[in-house]
């Protein structure tokens, strides 16, 4: 392929248990898959098949974690990219782009014989912004057209089923014609964590690491009001390097309060917690 974007292709597969709380969010993006899984019934029904699904919500909140659940769920190829890949100088560029990333998804498919492809795009705002509302607009409206294009050309009955699945922290700055039936006329809210999602997911990012026997990750859920997933997941990697550092053997709770004051601070700075 000639793709000149960074999409890839994610080499370990990711599963819905992986994923910490977002029940509400988890349940909707299942009930939707349904209708891949059951497309037979579903084109005897003369449903409208489901072609995109839009995940919107805060950074750092799993919604790419979702998408590539997703595709391990319903057994389908998985091709990731970003909205900011295909904005290009160059007139024609970003559409060339859009086309190869659906034709590239589904000789992937065609040869590991997969039935379904899932295109993951983060970002969409960037590529899907309200058309006309950029300065140098004419790019940005072919990859959108484009984009546009590949989504109403999608059939059930194509050897491969495509489901495109968007993401976006401004869901408000979307075209319309993006959110149209046919289109990512599905959405699903994938919002910061509650106290208990919040524990699970510190669960989750702490199975693989030494807990001392007095931690109490209930407390340090109570703690993080407003972290995300990838805020925790930070606060985890922080205390673990915290205790290493101090060469104790195990991850005590003074490592993990002092990871969240860490983590903190660093949203405080506006620096990014480290990965
Ligand atoms: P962005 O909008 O910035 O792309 P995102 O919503 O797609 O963010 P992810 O990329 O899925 O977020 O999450 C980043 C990392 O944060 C994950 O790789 C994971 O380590 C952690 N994480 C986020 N949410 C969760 C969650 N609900 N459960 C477990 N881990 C999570």
């Amino acid at each position: 392929s000639t793709f000149g974007g960074k999409s890839y292709i994610p080499a370990v597969p990711i599963s819905f248990a992986d994923i910490g709380g977002q029940e509400t969010a988890i349940r909707e993006l299942k009930e939707a898959l349904e209708f891949l899984l059951r497309s037979k019934q579903v084109r005897a029904m003369g449903i409208r098949p489901l072609k995109g699904i839009l995940l919107s919500g805060p950074p750092g909140t799993g919604k790419t974690l979702m998408a590539r659940a997703a595709a391990t769920y319903t057994d389908a190829v998985f091709l990731a990219a970003s909205g900011s890949e295909f904005i290009e100088m160059y007139a024609g560029v970003g559409a060339q782009r859009v086309r190869e990333l659906f034709n590239r998804a589904r000789e992937l498919a065609r040869r590991q014989q997969k039935k379904r492809a899932i295109i993951f795009i983060d970002e969409l705002e960037v590529l899907g912004g309200k058309r006309g509302s950029h300065t140098s607009h004419l790019e940005y409206d072919q990859t959108l057209n484009q984009l546009l294009v590949e989504m109403d050309g999608l059939k059930e009955d194509q050897d491969v089923q495509i489901l495109v699945i968007g993401a976006t922290n401004r869901a408000d700055l979307l075209d319309p014609a993006l959110l149209r039936p046919g289109r990512f006329d599905r959405q699903v809210r994938v919002d910061l964590p509650d106290r208990e999602g919040r524990l699970a997911i510190l669960k989750l990012h702490t199975a693989n690491k030494p807990l001392g026997p007095k931690t109490d990750l209930e407390a340090i859920a109570r703690e993080t009001f407003g972290f995300s997933g990838a805020h925790l997941e930070s606060v985890a990697n922080e205390a673990a390097i915290l205790a290493l550092r101090e060469k104790a053997p195990v991850i005590e709770q003074r490592h993990l309060l002092e990871a969240v004051d860490k983590v903190m601070l660093g949203e405080k700075l506006g620096r990014k917690p480290t990965p």
